[in-house]
Formats: structure tokens, C-alpha cells, sequence
């Protein structure tokens, strides 16, 4: 028989927008159902130092972080299930998901949580550096290479914000860039070719993540013009892939609207999107900040949105007595 769960609020989304939400759906009496994806506990899971979320004077782990959201959500009442949701009708009521095994969620309203995944070069060396010295997120590891040599890959807005603020701990910062033209705002860009500590190499990709030394760590990368093909390598101890990111909203295609990124929409100052009912939080709608503790505010707004939601529904909600959870 295939499992069926009916509630009046989903949760789609375990990182720290999905579990903020839950706390205080649950903490309204809505007894939310987590449903975490196929990354129980979000991007922190993939990290290790947190330096940045308040409330923590010593640094905390990522993975900890998160297990301990996930148990103060259970703890005030929250429903948590592993599955990973494939296909969702956002077009009646209750709506309808769907997970990987055929489990089907039944829910009068849904917060959506999925985050967003930062995109990388998908060379075999990036990944066996990831986290000795080849990162996505400046802000979260610029800090460990005070003192340091560190490049950014890309031309965008985060790239060069994200070359701008290495040079609070980076007195070396060099942005590798595949064309001989930035894709930043000239405003940013003015700021960075006025920066004395950014270098730039243009018309140019990396080819391989350089590794070295004992623990095994970031030295280098061998960088190639794409003009000439000629390689050479330049020494880095970290580089930060700033190539974009990418919504987790496929599955929501042709149900919600989306903007030009695919980030799902909302009513500016809210978290509503064009389908009543139906909430976006954290990375998901989030282009600019993408930060744990934006997430976590967001996720706050969506539980209050969908709270307010419910209370004043018009429509047939779906019985207490009905609600099964599978
Ligand atoms: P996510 O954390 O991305 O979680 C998305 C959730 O949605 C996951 O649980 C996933 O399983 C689920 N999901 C997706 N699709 C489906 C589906 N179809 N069905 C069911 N579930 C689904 N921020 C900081 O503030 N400080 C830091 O130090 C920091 N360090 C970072 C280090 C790294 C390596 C990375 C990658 C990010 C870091 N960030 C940091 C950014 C921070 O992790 C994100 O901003 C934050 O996790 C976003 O939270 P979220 O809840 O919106 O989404
Ligand atoms: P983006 O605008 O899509 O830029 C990505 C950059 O990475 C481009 O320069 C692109 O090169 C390069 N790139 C893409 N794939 C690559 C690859 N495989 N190898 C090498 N380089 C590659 O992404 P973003 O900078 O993350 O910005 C995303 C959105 O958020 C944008 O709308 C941006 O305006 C917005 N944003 C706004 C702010 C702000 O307002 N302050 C800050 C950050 C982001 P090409 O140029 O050659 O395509």
C-alpha cells in the first residue's frame, strides 16, 4: 500500500529555512510535516566551521548546527519524513506531492524550502579539494585564509563582491575570468579595478586544482588561457568558485512563477508566491544574501505567512480526523 500523509502545512526542505519554519508552525499548534530531501539538514551538512551564526561564541560544525535545528523541531511537535518530493499539483486543494517511492503528501498549505546549490567547474581535482582550500562561499570561508593567496573563478555580481570582500583578509586576490569583459554591474566593477590588492586574469579558465603538502591542502592552480591554449600556475592556498547558483525549483516549473534565475517569486517583503497557500523561503528566493541566518528569517516569515493563511481560509480544510501520518 502506498503511504499517504495529510496535514494542514508541509515543509519542503530540511536546512535552516525548512526547520525554522517548522519550529514555528509547530509552536502554532499547525503540526508541520518535515519533509528533508535527499540532504537531511541543507548545504551546512557539507561544511565544518560556522563562525557567523549568532548565538555561538566558540565556532560550531555545520552538521551539529543542524541536528540541533532538526531536534528542537521535533521536540515542539514537528513531523519529520525522509523523502525526496518528485512531482507536486499546486492546481487544487489540498495540494498534492509526491515522493521518490510513489508516498503521497496531502497539505492545505506548503512552505517551500529547497534551497539553492552553488554550481561549480566539475573537474575531478576542484572536487578532491573541496574544503582544503577550494570553496563556494567567501563569506563563510574567507576568514581562514587571513594572510593568505586567494583567486575567484567568474565575472558575475557574487564574483567580484565575493574578490571585494577577500580583501578584508587577503592582501593577494586574484579573479580568473574566462572572457576579457566582467559581467558585474560597472558599479562593482569600477571597485574592483580601482582595488590595489586585486589582480585580474582574463580570457581565461581553470584547468586543475593544484594540491600539495602534508595534510594534503590547496597550493595552486593551473589556469589556461583560452585564447592561446598556453597553461601556467599561479599560487593560491584557497579559490572560490563564484560561477552562480541554482535554484532548487524544477520541480515547480509551470506552477509557480519564477524570475529570470529561476528563483522562485514572492511579494516583495513577504514570503507569498503567485499560488495561495504556497510560501518560498530561504535560498530558494534568495539571490542576493544566501546566508544560514537569512534562511532562518525567512523561514520564520514563511511559518507566520502560512499561519495567517490558514486562519483565514475560506476553503475546506482538511479534517483533524482525517489527518494520517504515514
Ligand atoms: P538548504 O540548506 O540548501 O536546504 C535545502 C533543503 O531542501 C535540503 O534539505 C534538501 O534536501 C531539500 N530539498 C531540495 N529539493 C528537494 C525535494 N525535491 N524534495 C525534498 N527536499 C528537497 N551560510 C552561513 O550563514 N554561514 C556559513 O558559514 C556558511 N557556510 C557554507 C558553506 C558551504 C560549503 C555552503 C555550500 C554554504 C554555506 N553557507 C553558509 C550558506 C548556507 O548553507 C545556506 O545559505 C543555507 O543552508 C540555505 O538554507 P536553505 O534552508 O534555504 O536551503
Ligand atoms: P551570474 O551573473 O550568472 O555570473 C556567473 C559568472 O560566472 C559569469 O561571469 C560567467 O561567465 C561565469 N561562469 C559561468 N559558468 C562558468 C564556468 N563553467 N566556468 C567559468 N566561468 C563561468 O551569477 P552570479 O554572479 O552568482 O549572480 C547571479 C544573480 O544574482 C545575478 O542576477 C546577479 O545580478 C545577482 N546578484 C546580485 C548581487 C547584487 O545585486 N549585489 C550580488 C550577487 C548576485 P560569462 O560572463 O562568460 O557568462
Amino acid at each position: 500500500m502506498t503511504n499517504s500523509i495529510s496535514t494542514r502545512l508541509v515543509v519542503l526542505g530540511s536546512g535552516p529555512a525548512g526547520y525554522t519554519a517548522a519550529i514555528y508552525a509547530a509552536r502554532a499548534g499547525l503540526s508541520p510535516v518535515v519533509i528533508q530531501g535527499i540532504q537531511p539538514g541543507g548545504q551546512l551538512t557539507t561544511t565544518t566551521d560556522v563562525e557567523n551564526y549568532p548565538g555561538f561564541r566558540d565556532v560550531i560544525q555545520g552538521p551539529w548546527l543542524m541536528e540541533e535545528m532538526q531536534a528542537q523541531a521535533e521536540h515542539v511537535g514537528t513531523k519529520i519524513v525522509w523523502d525526496h518530493i518528485t512531482s507536486v499539483d499546486l492546481s487544487r486543494r489540498p495540494f498534492r506531492l509526491t515522493g521518490d517511492g510513489g508516498a503521497q503528501y496531502f497539505a492545505d498549505s506548503l512552505v517551500i524550502a529547497t534551497g539553492a546549490q552553488a554550481k561549480w567547474l566539475n573537474l575531478p581535482s576542484e572536487e578532491h579539494m573541496k574544503g582544503r582550500g577550494a570553496s563556494a562561499c567567501a563569506t563563510c570561508d574567507g576568514f581562514f585564509y587571513r594572510g593568505k593567496k586567494v583567486a575567484v573563478i567568474g565575472g558575475g555580481n557574487t564574483a567580484v563582491e565575493e574578490a571585494l570582500y577577500l580583501t578584508n583578509h587577503s592582501h593577494d586576490v586574484t579573479l580568473i575570468h574566462r572572457r576579457d569583459s566582467l559581467r558585474a554591474e560597472k558599479i562593482l566593477q569600477d571597485r574592483l579595478f580601482a582595488h590595489p590588492n586585486i589582480k585580474i586574469i582574463w580570457d581565461s579558465e581553470v584547468a586543475e586544482f593544484v594540491a600539495g603538502g602534508t595534510p594534503e591542502a590547496l597550493v595552486g592552480l593551473d589556469v589556461r588561457n583560452v585564447k592561446s591554449g598556453s597553461i601556467s600556475r599561479i599560487d593560491v592556498d584557497g579559490a572560490f568558485v563564484a560561477i552562480g547558483h541554482k535554484p532548487a525549483t524544477e520541480l515547480f516549473r509551470g506552477h509557480l512563477d519564477l524570475d529570470e534565475d529561476n528563483y522562485i517569486r514572492v511579494e516583495p517583503g513577504t514570503t507569498h508566491t503567485s499560488v495561495p497557500g504556497v510560501f518560498a523561503s530561504g535560498d530558494v528566493m534568495d539571490k542576493i544574501y544566501r546566508q544560514a541566518v537569512t534562511a532562518a528569517g525567512t523561514g520564520c516569515m514563511a511559518a507566520l505567512d502560512a499561519e495567517k493563511f490558514l486562519a483565514e481560509a475560506d476553503f475546506e480544510a482538511i479534517p483533524q480526523a482525517a489527518m494520517q501520518h504515514a
